[in-house]
């Protein structure tokens, strides 16, 4: 039984180490080895609503409806975007949503990148450099990863970034990743870049993502604000939902994501004192549906 025991404590140990355990035991890694799938929105009758791969001309008109609608949001920015729309990218901020990362030029962040370390550092730092003197001090940051493509080397070297490690990611979704469908036709879910390609009407798109939140009552949603019908789709969306008392929130109004944040700069603790923050969170930062 003893044996057994301390069996149990070193496997227990194994798992709650840190990779980083070595440097600075009660830091905790930002950029994260795995996606983190878990919102922990579902089932809490609360939505995240993100947009991504703006801003562009039609993200003006999303942010049109969403001021009509008085929901506030998250939009995860491309670079390349922002520099040619820096007008709209500072009225996303104006407007009180929250700016996000989504890469320099939307790359494919495959393992080439850790090959070149530096490649990986310019796809976030150059829309780091735009968004984060649109945010407020203190704000979080997130990252997207574009495709939701990611490579367990990425965190080492974004976190070894002092500006860098200051973001929480990469985010994934729970609503909005694809459409399905019953066999006689019933829209079960959707995504916005597929129901357009198929030549889909904002109505019956909107059918899947409400019929998807209802079920998962809650979550993250994905969807973009560059497309002709993305500000069509917010709007029949919302509007239901926002009538059956859903909380529609920012990515860092999210209590799940806090375990991922750069602790404040350290401060002298008498020893001994036991740490109540961070001491559960190490634990629960290496969830097994984050190494996926
Ligand atoms: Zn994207």
């Amino acid at each position: 039984m003893k044996a057994l025991l301390t069996t149990m404590m070193a496997a227990l140990l194994l798992a709650a180490a840190p990779a980083w355990a070595g440097g600075e035991p009660e830091r905790l890694a930002l950029f994260q080895r795995g996606t983190i799938f878990h919102s922990g929105l579902t089932h809490t009758h609360t939505i995240a609503l993100t947009f991504d791969d703006g801003p562009n001309a039609h993200t003006a008109e999303v942010l049109d409806a969403l001021k009509e609608l008085g929901v506030k949001a998250t939009f995860f920015i491309v670079g390349n975007q922002a520099h040619r729309h820096p007008d709209i990218l500072a009225r996303i901020a104006r407007e009180g949503h929250l700016l996000a990362n989504h890469s320099a030029t939307h790359a494919l962040l495959g393992a080439s990148y850790d090959a070149q370390p530096e490649r990986l550092i310019a796809q976030v730092r150059d829309v780091d450099e735009q968004i984060a003197p649109l945010m407020r001090p203190g704000e979080p940051r997130f990252f997207r990863a574009p495709y939701g493509s990611w490579k367990y080397a990425h965190q080492g070297i974004l976190n070894a970034d002092p500006e860098l490690r200051k973001y929480i990611g990469p985010i994934y979704w729970d609503v909005g990743g694809q459409i399905s469908m019953t066999r006689d036709g019933y829209v079960m879910s959707a995504a916005d870049w597929t129901c357009w390609r198929k030549g889909w009407s904002p109505h019956t798109c909107a059918k899947g993502y409400t019929r998807e939140i209802r079920r998962k009552d809650g979550g993250v949603v994905l969807m973009h604000c560059i497309q002709v019908n993305s500000a069509a789709l917010v709007r029949e969306v919302v509007p239901p939902l926002l009538e059956e008392g859903y909380r529609f929130i920012r990515l860092d109004q999210n209590p799940e994501y806090r375990q991922y944040e750069t602790p404040p700069a350290k401060p002298a603790k008498p020893r001994g004192e036991a740490d109540a923050r961070t001491a559960p969170l190490r634990l629960t930062a290496l969830r097994p549906e984050d190494m996926r």
